[in-house]
């Protein structure tokens, strides 16, 4: 028995997998986001309800946004209570085994190369791009683990000098604490402030999409200069890694104008006579949380 727990700034997401990463069962609850005792006490009962329900003691790995640093600790904007505690560390001391925890991102990352999107590929990286932008690399079916952890957040790329030159783009302050990062002209609300700034309108990505798509010169104009921008960071990508295939996450992979226009915005921030990786749509999407989740727990602790 596997558990796989996808944690995010609102919801857990706890789902039980057989050992064939069949799903049996699915449960979500709130997340308890400003008591770290209160945190842990809610995974433990889930965790613990599954393992009497089941008879047996499951392997667990759980997914959570943010990083998690050289010494085990959590640095999570949305679930603010966790940051710089050891949540693995914690876990197994209360539950008596070992427990695997790695980043939301890099476990999409990791569902979508195991019989995914990217499924047959040596070198699969992930982008979720939606409230933010990240990801990780897949290399043979492991997850690339850098140093610090920290390798793969594409959307703190520094915004390209000739690509705020040409747009005449403001210069924006980035979550990370960074000033300049690409998340905020690339994720969801990166393309809403791109077209504020042009047109001095805050329309939101779905409206913006429906504007285009009915032939809307102001919103064609933007998505055209999220593309370009879209493609440098993919090109650092593809410089950084060579990946075989990206496969896009989050709320902006649902727009299929991505796969159609984004080979060609890559190609034109790459030296001549080298190729886009293939961009394609996710085969899990958010149920990729999860099942990350349990590939990393049976990967990392199963027997
Ligand atoms: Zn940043």
């Amino acid at each position: 028995m596997i558990y796989g727990l996808d944690i995010g700034g609102t919801k857990i997401e706890f789902t039980c997998f057989d050992d064939d990463l069949h799903k049996l069962d699915s449960q979500r609850t709130a997340t308890p986001v400003d008591d770290f005792q209160k945190f842990i006490d809610t995974l433990v009962t889930l965790i613990q309800h599954a393992d009497e329900q089941y008879a047996c003691q499951g392997i667990i790995g759980i997914g959570m946004p943010g990083v998690i640093d050289t010494r085990g600790r959590s640095l999570s904007a949305n679930v603010p209570c966790a940051t710089g505690r050891k949540v693995a560390e914690t876990l197994t001391a209360r539950l008596k085994r070992p427990v695997a925890v790695e980043n939301d991102c890099r476990l999409f990352a990791l569902s979508e190369a195991h019989g995914g999107a990217g499924a047959g590929y040596s070198h699969v990286y992930g982008a979720i791009l939606g409230t933010g932008a990240a990801g990780g690399l897949v290399v043979d079916g492991n997850l690339y683990r850098s140093r610090q952890g920290i390798a793969g957040e594409y959307g703190h790329h520094p915004l390209p000098a000739t690509l705020r030159e040409k747009y005449q783009l403001p210069l924006l302050n980035c979550g990370c604490g960074l000033t300049g990062c690409l998340e905020p002209y690339i994720a969801g609300p990166g393309l809403a402030n791109l077209h504020r700034h042009r047109c001095g309108e805050s329309v939101d990505v779905p409206a913006l999409v429906e504007r285009w798509r009915a032939g809307d010169k102001d919103a064609i104009a933007t998505r055209e200069i999220h593309m370009d921008l879209l493609g440098a960071a993919f090109a650092n990508l593809t410089i950084a890694y060579d990946p075989d295939i990206i496969v896009m996450g989050g709320g902006l992979s649902r727009i299929e104008e991505m796969y159609r226009d984004l080979p060609q915005a890559i190609e034109s921030h790459l030296f001549a006579g080298f190729n886009a990786p293939i961009i394609a749509p996710p085969k899990f999407g958010d149920a990729s949380g999860a099942r990350g989740a349990a590939l990393l727990a049976r990967q990392t602790l199963g027997k």
